[in-house]
């Protein structure tokens, strides 16, 4: 992710990131505390351009304000930074890591102070070509109850590594976590969208993170005069569906082969997903000019 030479954004400075250090003492580190982002970056016959900047800035406001974390950054200017640093480290496909942590505190209370870090990697873009075989998780995604599932909060990714984790050891690409009814929730990294009798359908916001992406994915889907509906889906639905593709800002859009045991029939290229996919690597390279707001 790092060299000797990468150069990080922190609090309004760009340094090297040898030369940066954390505190030890801190609640970010601790518990785990902290909110993030994850962007990209493409390099366009227009010039670099990071998709969705202001949607991804937005979040993380969002993220810290239901966290009771404080957000004292301009947006716009962590824009302009974003830029500054992907020109400062000579990158252009690339992934965007905003993190917002806390100072030193060990309390389980407010933070004493924040600091914001933005660091960015050469990340290629996804080819699409590889279909995903996903699993159906043994852990759920956390209540909202417990933890607000809107915010992009660090500590919460221990349930995706876990899930991940298993879903591996089991041969599996990714997992696939149901929320605490029982319904289809979203993959550890990204939102799933199925596809039945020729309409997509993606689960509901309220359990899930309401994905950049999949906000894009609806976006297209009216312009393609496709028919998307979002609700609540079981298991059975899922595993009855004519196709899925699983969509994130690292993920872009990715097939699914099969879920569990069942392996969808008509061919990727025949799905939804597919024109869908097309659609969005169009989208991202400013190849067509669709009226989605960038
Ligand atoms: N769900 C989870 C749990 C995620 O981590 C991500 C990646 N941020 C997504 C969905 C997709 O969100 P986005 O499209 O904004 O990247």
């Amino acid at each position: 992710y790092y060299n000797s030479n990468t150069i990080i954004y922190l609090d309004g400075k760009f340094d090297k990131a040898i030369n940066s250090s954390t505190d030890l003492y801190g609640q970010s580190l601790h518990y785990g505390y902290a909110a993030f982002e994850g962007i990209r970056a493409y390099k366009t016959h227009n010039g670099n351009r990071i998709f969705k900047a202001a949607a991804h800035f937005h979040r993380l406001e969002r993220s810290c304000q239901l966290a009771n974390i404080p957000f004292p950054w301009d947006k716009q200017e962590l824009i302009a930074a974003t830029y500054k640093l992907l020109q400062l480290n000579k990158l252009k496909d690339a992934y965007i890591r905003p993190l917002v942590f806390c100072h030193p505190n060990m309390k389980l209370n407010e933070p004493s102070g924040v600091s914001i870090l933005i660091c960015a990697w050469e990340w290629e873009a996804y080819s699409g070509s590889k279909l995903l075989n996903l699993g159906i998780s043994k852990y759920e995604r956390p209540n909202p109850k417990s933890v607000p599932m809107e915010a992009k909060l660090s500590g919460s990714y221990v349930n995706s590594i876990l899930a991940t984790t298993a879903a591996k050891a089991l041969g599996f690409d990714e997992a696939l976590l149901l929320d605490m009814n029982g319904f289809v929730a979203e993959a550890s990294g990204a939102n799933i969208f199925i596809e039945k009798d020729g309409k997509l359908f993606t689960p509901k916001t309220g359990n899930i993170l309401p994905g950049i992406t999949r906000t894009t994915v609806k976006e297209l889907c009216h312009v393609l005069d496709i028919e998307c509906i979002e609700k609540e889906i079981t298991v059975a639905e899922l595993k009855n569906a004519d196709s899925a593709f699983l969509c994130g800002t690292a993920t872009e859009i990715a097939g699914v082969a099969a879920i569990d045991d069942v392996v969808f029939r008509p061919l990727w290229r025949e799905s939804i997903g597919y024109t869908i996919q097309r659609a969005y690597k169009n989208l991202v390279l400013e190849k067509v000019n669709y009226e989605v707001i960038i």
